[in-house]
């Protein structure tokens, strides 16, 4: 999918609509979501122009990857969740629900998260 530089999480990074800002770094901008589905529930973007985890992992260089994943893991340390558990998740695409196009993590914690996948 091509690229919206106008999608709501473009926006957050442009700083034309605002959020809660949690972590920001050279590679990365976390924030909470704005519907909570666990008592932690922290969204990490990268700040180039990546549509999903398919467009980041084969379109952005090496260092860039490395440097958002790390900045994942140091959010999620920021949160003080590593030591309980936390789940990351990502959402590629229409049978994954993806609904906002610019690649982002979801940190969920706080709270055991049960099993990994609603059944329907
Ligand atoms: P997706 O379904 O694309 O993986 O997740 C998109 C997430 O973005 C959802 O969890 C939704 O609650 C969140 N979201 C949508 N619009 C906004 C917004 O304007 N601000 C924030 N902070 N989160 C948003």
């Amino acid at each position: 999918m091509a690229y919206d530089p106008d999608n709501i999480f473009a926006r957050i990074l442009k700083g034309e609509i605002p959020c809660k800002k949690v972590h920001e770094d050279e590679y990365a901008l976390a924030f909470e979501d704005i519907a909570p589905a666990a008592p932690v529930h922290v969204l990490v973007i990268p700040k180039g122009n990546y549509s999903s985890f398919n467009d980041f992992a084969t379109q952005a260089p090496a260092d860039q990857v490395k440097g958002f994943f790390a900045s994942v893991q140091a959010v999620a340390a920021k949160l003080g969740l590593p030591e309980k558990g936390y789940r990351l998740i990502t959402n590629h695409g229409a049978d994954a629900s993806q609904t906002v196009h610019h690649f982002h993590v979801h940190i969920l914690g706080g709270r055991s998260l049960g099993g990994l996948v609603a059944h329907e």
